[in-house]
């Protein structure tokens, strides 16, 4: 048995479990997580379809569906980025690495879209690979 992971926002009105491993960890450095974020890069991993549940604060929950990418879902009170979604397909979910208490079990293995890294910082020299678009599934 895998432990279920946990995980919230910061004002803790929405809190969330996955049930099974997460996968697929990376670093996204495209320009929306930049925004989104605040920062040089996203870090996220695909959760194992239907394993991924809002325990509580679904109501708190706002997304921004861009019409050309993911759902990008957060807590409406606070802000905090919480989970991304395919909007042809919800159980594609990812979940922000961020947002998960404690160890998520997993480690970045790459980083996409960096061609477009932020001018500020230096992308780490950490030997992961690297994909100027999207990485290949
Ligand atoms: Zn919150
Ligand atoms: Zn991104």
């Amino acid at each position: 048995m895998n432990p279920t992971l946990t995980g919230g926002c910061n004002c803790g009105a929405v809190r969330f479990e996955i049930a099974e491993p997460l996968f697929g960890a990376r670093y996204c450095h495209c320009t929306r997580c930049q925004r989104r974020t605040g920062s040089a890069a996203s870090a996220n991993a695909a959760v194992v379809p239907g394993s991924f549940r809002i325990v509580t604060g679904e109501a708190a929950l706002k997304a921004w569906m861009p019409p050309d990418g993911h759902e990008k879902w957060f807590c409406g009170e606070c802000g905090s980025a919480i989970f991304t979604r395919d909007p042809t397909d919800h159980a594609k979910t990812g979940v922000r690495l961020g947002a998960i208490d404690g160890d998520p079990g997993v480690r970045p293995e790459f980083r996409q879209f960096v061609a477009y890294s932020a001018p500020w910082e230096e992308i780490p020299n950490d030997g992961l690979p690297r994909y100027p678009e999207r990485a290949p599934a």
